[in-house]
């Protein structure tokens, strides 16, 4: 197969930059050559896709936000979906060419960003990290008069009030739009002036949220001065305005499912950007902010969808849902008809559907962390599995053995040498392990490169 082709096939597609780099410089082609995708069956993974996508398609229930009226003039029956693997993969299925306004997808990012800039300890001097059990825009906050967590309303107006704060609004926007960009990788990135001045004119509740937060000396202490003081931190009362305004400028930023699909499986591959290798988050902000996208991440449905779909996410009312499978791949979806809770609709009946086809639970049982298993495929992660038997084999390590083959490993796996574990067994003179070898089926007659059977032991 030459490089084209084999583009075509695993989901490469001509905006990587990877796209004509020689082999040597490519690190798709690398891992291609040495097996090592993570997603070594594509077709078969986004065949997968398709099915969902078309069972999915169907049902369209629920309706567009309009509390933000602006959201209310778009298509409601747009469906599309991206995914893109931490190697960079991208497949595109319905309608993946309009943009969309990523409303409170934007919070993790801020998160982020107020992560990077200062340390844990300070951000959560300001805002919380527990699900509020209540609407994201609902008047409330927690005991110690923060947020609750930064991916409500409240607490993402809190974490933007930490962004750049000593510097100029149009610097401090800009630092945030650069930032997007890196996680789109400049593919398509916009800004929507209606959504903005749409929020902007309708936004009691957020004002209003920003409001109490001031009278609880929310922004200028947080939970502790000390802390505060730290940062040096100052708050004039026309800083909440402006916070507002920058707050509402990130939810009107505007890409596309690539865009979204490319910002997912950033955060799936610890940070790194898959396309352009660029570590845009360090892998420990990425786990803060993935426990907080599985906790709090789905509006006032979020304990059920970590029961149910079990992957770190974000919803926003414009209609999209992003998901991150740490190690594998982001999804993006994009429907903007949504259920009660707030969320798209069709976006969740997608998840449900695929977690149930591609085994993604984060606590899904599986051998080795993060690997996808999908539905009908044989085994997962043979080669790894089967090599983990072989070295217990050459330990005489029977009760892994006995741990392997209960999950289903085949007992007369063979590696590049064609040695099987009985092979190795036998050539150590590990009699516990041979036994167990052959009393689960180890076939003795199984030839190695040479022609070799394993030899018996006495
Ligand atoms: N900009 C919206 C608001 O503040 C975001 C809502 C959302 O997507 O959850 O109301």
């Amino acid at each position: 197969m030459n490089n084209m082709e084999k583009y075509a096939e695993f989901g490469i597609i001509a905006s990587d930059p990877r796209f004509l780099k020689d082999d040597k410089n490519n690190d798709f082609l690398s891992k291609y050559d040495n097996g090592l995708l993570t997603i070594d069956n594509w077709k078969l993974f986004t065949d997968t896709i398709k099915t969902i996508y078309d069972e999915v398609k169907i049902n369209n229930e629920g309706n567009v936000a309009s509390y933000i009226p602006q959201l209310a003039n778009v298509d409601p029956e747009l469906f599309g979906i991206c995914v893109v693997s931490v190697d960079g993969q991208v497949f595109r299925i319905g309608d993946f060419d309009p943009s969309f306004c990523i409303q409170s997808c934007s919070k993790p990012i801020t998160y982020g960003l107020a992560l990077k800039e200062h340390s844990e300890n300070i951000v959560h001097n300001f805002v919380g990290m527990e699900p509020s059990g209540r609407n994201f825009n609902e008047l409330c906050l927690n005991e110690d008069n923060l947020p609750h967590n930064p991916l409500i309303n409240s607490g993402a107006i809190m974490t933007t009030s930490l962004i750049q704060s000593n510097k100029e609004q149009s610097n401090r926007f800009q630092y945030i739009y650069n930032f997007w960009n890196e996680c789109v990788a400049n593919t398509f990135l916009s800004f929507d002036n209606s959504v903005y001045l749409s929020e902007k004119d309708t936004a009691d509740r957020n004002k209003c949220l920003g409001f109490m937060m001031q009278e609880k000396k929310a922004f200028k202490k947080g939970k502790s001065k000390k802390i505060s003081k730290k940062i040096n931190r100052k708050w004039n009362n026309d800083d909440l305005q402006k916070t507002l305004e920058l707050y509402f400028q990130n939810c009107s930023i505007k890409t596309d499912l690539l865009g979204m699909g490319l910002l997912s499986a950033m955060l799936a591959n610890g940070g790194v950007h898959p396309w352009t290798n660029k570590a845009l988050f360090s892998y420990k902000d990425v786990k803060k902010i993935l426990s907080i996208m599985l906790s709090c991440g789905m509006y006032d449905y979020s304990g059920e969808w970590c029961y149910k779909i079990g992957i770190p996410a974000k919803s926003g009312v414009s209609g999209l849902i992003y998901g991150v499978i740490p190690g594998v791949c982001g999804i993006a979806v994009y429907s903007p008809k949504l259920d009660k809770l707030g969320n798209s609709f069709r976006g969740i009946e997608f998840f449900k559907k695929f977690v149930k086809k591609i085994n993604s639970h984060i606590f899904e049982n599986r051998l080795n962390n993060y690997k996808l298993t999908i539905e009908h495929s044989l085994k997962m992660n043979d080669k790894i599995n089967g090599y983990l038997l072989l070295d217990a084999a050459f330990n005489n390590d029977c009760d892994t053995v006995r741990n392997l083959l209960a999950k289903g490993i085949n007992v007369n796996y063979q590696d590049y040498d064609k040695r099987s574990a009985l092979h190795i067994a036998s050539n150590e003179n590990n009699k516990e392990a041979v036994e167990l070898l052959i009393e689960n089926g180890a076939n003795i007659n199984l030839l190695d490169r040479w022609n070799n059977v394993a030899h018996k032991i006495e």
